[in-house]
């Protein structure tokens, strides 16, 4: 069937017409691609019914969650099905004994965590998206959260998937069991596969009970009072749930964008830091050590926050960054991770580098887990070419220094279509080849998410 029509009316049988709308341009920043189509399938059945008529056809798939990602994961590869999974959105079980959930991959996050807390369960990924990303980008992505320094990323929580093969053959990954010896881990090669290896359909999450959360603000003249500060915290077996970063220019533009200049007083580096106790302990056994160590490193300068409510409104200058940026100026951003214990190294190479190329940015992130994101404002004097080359430039000086450093490029976010030239750099030669050869068996064909990864 070379007929892109005749593939087209056979694809609509197996969704119905109204879900399947044909596209003729779509965009990711200064990309423009054409796919043949959009789809909307409900169910696992559809879904290997598509795949099995594109693999026959070699018609490429592009696969959506919630569009959410930063990486053009999601881009259309020109001429290719973008499968959309929205409609896949059922949450199927809670099991309160088993301590697990069982769901179709289009669940928006938050849909999820809300539900799950009902059970007095959690979810302890609070990714900042929670609002737009679906539960499957997540896990395709292995997207990370401030969570993620004590609890892991997504990738943590996943115990068995059930994917759809390019072929359009249906696997479970593993069992519903918190031990399994049985060879290899496929549940966790197809977590963070970013849908190059199959579609996954439905997943099996773990989770634990629900947690009380403390929360502290705390501001820091110097770099190095902060970063004392957070390892005298560590050395000391605290262990809090979460250690985020905003550096000054960050936080004096959240505080704009907030309209509240109040908290700008003395501040300087920020952190939050964030602790969890059970839902029926009333005190934070915590709490006296570390308003010492405060007064010790921060002049006292920190906030406490127990309420929902209060937590809620000293969290909005760190969760707020993203737009409180988008609102300044155009910008572009770049991920990484380095262990904590070089971090503060890092973080002052960047900063020269940045300086180096006379560029205006931000630096904020999970500082606790060594996860940082660099926002760097577009340099309207120059022209788009010029600044395209000067930003790849400065990105890749930046990557070296990571590398060198012991990190990885890209952190959180995935590698997608954008994020290659770095992840060239960051991952040796010999583990790209495997890579390769694991995507060959899985894919022949290529016809899934095509120019991703790779
Ligand atoms: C405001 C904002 C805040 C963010 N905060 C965070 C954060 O705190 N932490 C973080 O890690 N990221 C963050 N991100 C990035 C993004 O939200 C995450 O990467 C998220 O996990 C993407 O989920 P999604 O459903 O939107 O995936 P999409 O963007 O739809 O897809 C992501 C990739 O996964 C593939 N894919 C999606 N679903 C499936 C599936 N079911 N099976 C196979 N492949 C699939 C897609 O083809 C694509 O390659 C943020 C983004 C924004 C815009």
């Amino acid at each position: 069937m070379n007929d892109k029509k005749a593939e087209l009316d056979a694809l609509k049988l197996i969704v119905g017409a109204e879900h399947l709308v044909p596209y003729t341009e779509q965009k990711y920043g200064e990309h423009s691609r054409n796919p043949l189509a959009t789809m909307f399938p409900k169910t696992t059945s559809e879904i290997s019914d598509i795949m099995k008529l594109c693999h026959i056809n070699n018609l490429k798939v592009t696969v959506r969650g919630g569009g959410s990602s930063v990486n053009g994961g999601v881009l259309s590869c020109g001429s290719d099905i973008i499968l959309s999974l929205e409609r896949l959105n059922s949450i199927i079980e809670v099991n309160k004994i088993e301590r697990i959930v069982t769901v179709e991959t289009g669940v928006i996050t938050e849909v999820l965590q809300k539900e799950v807390e009902k059970y007095g369960l959690y979810f302890p990924q609070n990714i900042s998206s929670a609002g737009m990303s679906f539960i499957g980008g997540n896990i395709a992505i292995r997207s990370g959260s401030p969570k993620s320094f004590k609890h892991g990323t997504t990738a943590n929580y996943i115990l068995n998937l059930e994917v759809v093969l390019p072929d359009g053959q249906v696997i479970w990954t593993g069992k519903n069991v918190k031990k399994d010896s049985s060879g290899y881990n496929l549940t966790q090669l197809f977590t963070g596969s970013e849908g190059t290896l199959g579609i996954i359909t439905k997943a099996v999450i773990k989770l634990i009970p629900l947690k009380k959360e403390w929360l502290f603000f705390i501001s820091f003249i110097s770099i190095n009072d902060m970063y004392n500060f957070i390892k005298e915290v560590l050395t000391l077996g605290l262990n809090p749930s979460s250690i985020e970063f905003l550096d000054r220019k960050g936080f004096e533009l959240a505080c704009s964008y907030l309209k509240d200049m109040r908290m700008i007083v003395n501040t300087g580096f920020c952190i939050w830091m964030e602790f969890e106790t059970e839902v029926w302990q009333s005190d934070l056994p915590e709490l006296e050590i570390m308003n010492q160590l405060i007064a010790k490193y921060s002049n006292d300068n920190a906030l406490f926050a127990e309420s929902s409510r209060e937590r809620e409104e000293l969290w909005k200058y760190r969760n707020k960054i993203g737009e409180a940026c988008l609102d300044y100026s155009e910008f572009v951003d770049y991920d990484f991770s380095i262990p904590f214990s070089v971090s503060q190294e890092v973080y002052e190479k960047i900063t020269a580098i940045l300086e180096e190329f006379n560029f205006e940015g931000i630096i904020v992130g999970h500082i606790g887990d060594g996860n940082f994101h660099i926002n760097v404002f577009c340099d309207k004097s120059l022209s788009p070419k010029q600044w395209e080359s000067k930003i790849y430039q400065c990105f890749m000086m930046i990557t070296s220094v990571i590398v060198n450093f012991g990190g990885s490029v890209p952190g959180e976010h995935g590698v997608g279509y954008l994020n290659k030239k770095y992840f060239n750099l960051s991952v040796g030669e010999k583990q790209i080849e495997l890579m390769n050869e694991i995507k060959r068996i899985f894919d022949p064909k290529s016809i899934l998410n095509f120019d991703k990864i790779f």
